[in-house]
């Protein structure tokens, strides 16, 4: 099941977009600040997928963008904005981040994005455990 942290300082928002993506089967962990978000992150090694709103007060998107790639690059991120901020979404992307959504999201294209990006983390890390497992045999000398 993809597990998904959802970053947002609005909270009926995060409250409904979350019951939303558990009826479809997605295991959801909420964050209200950029700051919460990168504790949950910490806390959680599992979560695959992160939707992050752009403009919150304190650590604003791109902020908390930097730090979640900063210490977990594999960690897929994709930005949600509103129509007076999407060059910011972009800058994200330029950063990082996998993609992004104009607010308020179609749970289609929430769904397919969620997905390719958690497709492609799964490939990042199965190379980098394959890579590992040829560098064990390497050091064995098969
Ligand atoms: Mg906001």
């Amino acid at each position: 099941m993809t597990r998904v942290l959802l970053i947002d300082d609005e909270q009926p928002f995060v409250e409904t977009l979350a019951k939303r993506l558990d009826k479809r089967g997605i295991t959801i962990l909420k964050a209200f600040t950029g700051q919460d978000g990168l504790d949950v992150l910490v806390e959680n090694p599992g979560v695959e997928v992160v939707i992050l709103d752009v403009k919150m007060p304190g650590l604003d998107g791109i902020e908390t963008l930097r730090r979640i790639k900063a210490s977990h690059p594999l960690v897929e991120v994709i930005m949600l904005t509103g129509h007076g901020t999407v060059e910011t979404a972009i800058d994200g992307m330029k950063e990082g981040a996998f993609d992004y959504l104009l607010k308020p999201c179609e749970m289609d294209d929430l769904m397919q994005k969620i997905s390719e990006a958690s497709m492609r983390k799964g490939q990042a890390s199965a190379r980098i455990d394959e890579a590992e497992a040829q560098l064990i045999a390497l050091r064995r000398g098969d």
